[in-house]
Order: structure tokens, then C-alpha cells, then sequence
């Protein structure tokens, strides 16, 4: 059915308010979560992001460019995206995939703390609801509302159900059990974390380029070189690979398991996430740790759990089931 015919359909048959989805035939188009509409933009998320992405343009000034910077990028997509979010708040916080020690554990969130994507209780909270309502109501992004919507509208607009007490006590009550995770979350300490540690970057890149160059200038440039490559522009490539699991991987790619929700497996994208990318199989199988489950799906996260279980930091790691 075509999108025009659905939007014909929606004025004669007056369905527009009506929560029904829809079905086009290749995919489902659903309206946004209730808890968003009417659409109020989250005016601290939206500055904080176009903030972010435009200081981003920075890496683009030859001045503050240095390989030890784009060195920083790289290895801080390796340390803060893949062992923070991915296998921190994601394999471990959301889908408890594998226990380890609590100074492990609350290690991991302190790295995925510093790729400011929420605190952990929130961000869990979320992400359980996800995968409660993939691709229905009230999954707060599903691409089936919008392939933006799905990739970051639904963080720039405030979505009312997000912070009552009744979603957190839903979804994140283990997490709130834990005073670490409850101050975190109660105190948006979160926030001072992920600013001291971009403060961090800039004063040892500043240190060492001073002391290196012996002028102030050179501290400076160093300095500046490090929290650009090192914080901002490391912080929106894993902010947009984080985002593209849950829009890209809800609409291409090829499906393993013939789940009720859109979910699919992309290589770009587990190429991009260090695995995450092969969502379908993920969706199929939430608490396995393992998310590639073809030998070709590679899934580096995987590898990293397995490091962690083989020098015992990580047990009862969940493994994939067989498919059927
Ligand atoms: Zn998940
Ligand atoms: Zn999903």
C-alpha cells in the first residue's frame, strides 16, 4: 500500500487519532509515542546536541588538528563506546548478559557515562521499553514514526513518560536498588562526570603539549586538539552509531529470525557499534551476550565479554541459543 493511499485512507476513515498502526505492506507506520505528542521540543537535549555537532566543526581547523587527537578518537570509540555502552549498559545493565565484579561493573558505567547518552537507570529504562514494544506503541523510537524520529527526534523532543517514577520503578528497579546508580540518576551527577572527564582530556593534552613545545601556545593547541577529536567529535560518532541501531537496524538489512518487531542485522552498522549492528539476531535472543550469531557476524563486544569470562571478570555469560 502506498503512503499516499495510507494518507487517504487516514482523511476519509478519520483513524488519524486513533493509536492504530498501519500496515504498508513492507513495514508498519505507527504514530509517535503518547508521551510525546503534542511534540515540545526538550530545549536542554536539542542545545546540548546542535552544541555538540557544531563544536564538532572544530575538527575541520588544520590548527587543532594532531595524530595523537584522531589516535584519542578512535581508541575512546574502542574504550567509551564499545566497553561503556555496548557492553556496559547495554549486554550488562539492560540484559544482565553476564555478571562481574560490582567495581567492574560500575566501572563500564562510568564509561558509558562519558559518552553523555543518559545515566545508566535512564538510558536502561528506555532501552527496556524498546524492546517491550519494538515497533508498537509506545516504543519511544521506532523508525516506523520517521526514520529521524527513530535516529535522534526522539531525543530532542521530550517524551513525558520518560521520567515518571512509575517508568523508572517499571523498568530500572534492580539498577535503583544500587545507591550508585540512584544518585547518579537522582543527582545528574552523571552530567559532572561527563564534563570532568572532557576537562581531563583537555588538561593532559595541555600538560604534555607544554611541556613537549615549551610554550603555552603549543599547550594550548594540544590541549584543544584532544578534547576535539578526543571528546566531541569521539562523543557524536558514537552518538550517531548508537542511534543508527535504533533507526537503520529497524528498517534495512536482512532478518535471521522472523521476530514480531522490524529488527534487522546490517554489517555497516555492527561494523560502526562493534557488533550491535546485528539487531535482529539480538531482538530474537535479548539476554544472549553474543549478538553475532552467524560465524561471518563478526562482534567484537563478544570477544571483549569472552576476554573478561576467560581471565574470570566475567560468569554466567548467556550464550546464544541455537536457531531453530
Ligand atoms: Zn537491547
Ligand atoms: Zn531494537
Amino acid at each position: 500500500m502506498s503512503t499516499e493511499v495510507v494518507a487517504r485512507l487516514k482523511r476519509e476513515i478519520l483513524i488519524d487519532s486513533l493509536p492504530v498502526e498501519i500496515s504498508t505492506g513492507r513495514l508498519t507506520k505507527i504514530e509517535k509515542p503518547e508521551g510525546s505528542l503534542p511534540l515540545r521540543l526538550n530545549r536542554q537535549h536539542a542545545a546540548v546536541l546542535g552544541l555538540l555537532h557544531a563544536l564538532c566543526l572544530l575538527a575541520l581547523v588544520p590548527w587543532l588538528f594532531s595524530w595523537s587527537g584522531l589516535v584519542l578518537a578512535v581508541a575512546g570509540h574502542f574504550v567509551f563506546g564499545m566497553l561503556g555502552i555496548n557492553v556496559g549498559y547495554h549486554r550488562l545493565l539492560t540484559h544482565r548478559g553476564f555478571k562481574c565484579p560490582k567495581w567492574l561493573e560500575h566501572s563500564l558505567a562510568v564509561l558509558g557515562i562519558c559518552n553523555l547518552q543518559d545515566s545508566p537507570a535512564r538510558w536502561v529504562a528506555i532501552h527496556r521499553l524498546h524492546h517491550q514494544h519494538s515497533d508498537r506503541q509506545p516504543d519511544p523510537h521506532s523508525p516506523h514514526a520517521g526514520f529521524w524520529w527513530g535516529h535522534m527526534g526522539w531525543v530532542i523532543f521530550q517524551n513525558r513518560v520518560h521520567d515518571k517514577p512509575i517508568q523508572f520503578e517499571r523498568y530500572a528497579r534492580d539498577l535503583l536498588r544500587d545507591r550508585f546508580y540512584l544518585k547518579l540518576a537522582a543527582q545528574k551527577r552523571w552530567i559532572g562526570i561527563y564534563a570532568g572527564h572532557a576537562l581531563l582530556f583537555f588538561l593532559a593534552g595541555f600538560i604534555l603539549g607544554w611541556s613537549g613545545s615549551g610554550t603555552v601556545t603549543g599547550g594550548l593547541q594540544l590541549g584543544l586538539s584532544w578534547l576535539v577529536w578526543g571528546v566531541f567529535v569521539r562523543t557524536v560518532f558514537v552518538w550517531h552509531g548508537t542511534w543508527a541501531v535504533n533507526s537503520l537496524t529497524h528498517r534495512i538489512g536482512y532478518r535471521n529470525y522472523d521476530t514480531a518487531d522490524d529488527s534487522r542485522n546490517h554489517w555497516l552498522v555492527a561494523l560502526l557499534t562493534h557488533g550491535e549492528g546485528w539487531h535482529n539476531n539480538h531482538h530474537a535472543q535479548q539476554r544472549s551476550a553474543a549478538h553475532g550469531h552467524k560465524w561471518w557476524e563478526f562482534d567484537m563486544a563478544w570477544w571483549v565479554i569472552r576476554a573478561f569470562e576467560s581471565v574470570g571478570l566475567a560468569s554466567h555469560v548467556v550464550r546464544p541459543k541455537p536457531a531453530v
